[in-house]
């Protein structure tokens, strides 16, 4: 598979080259340059495909020739290690279940995949390779796990002193071995800069091989592809189109989804379900993409007012809106709203959804009021409810069971380095660690 920068065509670089630089020269984000088409036979083979070897199909179509399968097998067996079920509720409507992982939430199959993948790339080197990510919660998190004794690679997570929640905060700190919590005196935007400034500062990135894990990573990217194929293969109604309610914020998992069916998934349709933050329905509404200040909701993860994988959807229809439109649509919802989704989908399924997944079924209800048809709707439940206790009323409280992983990390040991939010101190102190 060959990438280029979504902002120059001209010019393409290996899969290898775009996962080490994270990021084009031009300051473009890598998209596949063609993208390859699975074969009836895998298709046809789905509803009785393990996933693991789902994932395995899936990457191997995209990166045959950059990967021998016994390493990309390695790679996807070490990384996708857990389930990812579908639960059917109502009226046609399906949940896929994306936060078995080690942090309950769905970056956690980017970021293994990715780890995997480093590791592999650089089994040969001597020297340890130093991570270092900014992190204002979840994806700290699931990138430390991802990494967390990978061999070879050091981790280093700057999270902002009193700004994250305290499940986010014991995620982020209960690991030992090789990963290090930086906890700093400063805001998530100090974290940011400390970052950025330690991989300008060229003696600092030479001596510690400093190594970019960040959300635009093209390695984190596709394996958000292989749940897509996965749950199509394990649909219930088998005749009916299928119609993905994506809850989105950076619109990576959207973007994944999208290049799913640009490798022939046959979907329906997909919608983007945003809280208020909603700069893409705005765009598919009036054709111009407009960032914004983000604003908070309950659904977190979702407050982003600039989504970086804007481009890249953009580059897949080649900037043309209404292409866009034939495939896609976009709602948006306030908490208010969130809440009374979370009520009914208990009152009338007994099942509870997590703020996020209540946006994607808030938007799908949408979608199949106004669809004649008879339709196969899936929504992506990206986080376990039980991350986000505080938002729910007794009642339901009660029906959330916490998962032992959680429930141990809320028991384990904090353990965090305090550093003020001075470049100058952070080189130190990784120059004598
Ligand atoms: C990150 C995240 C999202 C948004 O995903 P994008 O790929 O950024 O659109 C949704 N839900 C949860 C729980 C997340 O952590």
């Amino acid at each position: 598979m060959r990438l280029q920068s979504v902002l120059n065509p001209a010019k393409s670089v290996s899969f290898r080259e775009a996962v080490d630089t994270g990021i084009a020269e031009d300051g473009g984000l890598f998209m596949p340059v063609a993208l390859p088409r699975l074969s009836k036979g895998f298709f046809d083979s789905l509803p009785s495909t393990e996933f693991q070897e789902v994932a395995f199909q899936v990457s191997r179509c995209l990166l045959e020739n950059e990967i021998a399968d016994a390493d990309l097998r390695q790679i996807v067996d070490r990384s996708m290690t857990f389930p990812v079920p579908v639960r059917s509720l109502k009226d046609g409507t399906s949940v896929l279940e994306l936060f078995h992982g080690p942090t309950l939430a769905f970056k956690d199959f980017g970021a293994r995949f990715m780890a995997q993948t480093m590791a592999y790339l650089h089994r040969n080197e001597t020297q340890e390779r130093t991570i270092l990510v900014a992190t204002s919660g979840d994806t700290g998190s699931a990138v430390a796990h991802g990494f967390h004794d990978v061999q070879g690679m050091k981790v280093y997570l700057l999270y902002p002193s009193g700004r994250v929640s305290a499940i986010q905060e014991m995620q982020l700190t209960t690991l030992t071995g090789n990963v290090t919590a930086l906890e700093i005196e400063g805001n998530f935007d100090d974290c940011q800069q400390l970052v950025k400034a330690a991989f300008a500062d060229m003696d600092l990135s030479k001596a510690k091989r400093l190594t970019s894990a960040n959300s635009i990573n093209v390695a984190r990217l596709l394996p958000q592809t292989f749940y897509y194929f996965n749950a199509y293969g394990l649909r219930a109604e088998r005749n009916r189109p299928v119609v993905f309610s994506v809850p989105s914020g950076n619109l990576g998992n959207l973007t994944a989804g999208l290049i799913a069916w640009k490798m022939g998934l046959p979907v329906d349709r997909f919608i983007a379900a945003t809280n208020v933050n909603d700069v893409l329905p705005r765009f598919l509404g009036t054709g111009v993409f407009v960032p914004a200040q983000s604003i908070a909701t309950i659904s977190n993860a979702m407050d982003v007012g600039n989504p970086s994988n804007f481009e890249r959807i953009s580059y897949l229809f080649g900037g043309n809106v209404n292409e866009v439109r034939r495939i896609l649509s976009s709602t948006s919802y306030s908490d208010k709203d969130t809440r009374t989704m979370i009520a009914d989908c208990y009152r009338e399924n007994h099942y509870v959804l997590d703020p996020h997944g209540a946006v994607a079924a808030l938007a799908l209800r949408h979608h199949l009021n106004k669809e004649k048809r008879k339709v196969e709707g899936i929504i992506l439940e990206t986080a376990h409810p039980a991350k986000f206790l505080d938002i729910y009323d007794d009642s339901m409280k009660g029906a959330i069971e916490v998962p032992e992983r959680l429930r141990a990390t809320m028991h384990g040991t904090k353990r965090s380095v305090r550093l003020s939010a001075s470049s100058k101190d952070l080189k130190s102190f990784l120059m004598s660690n």
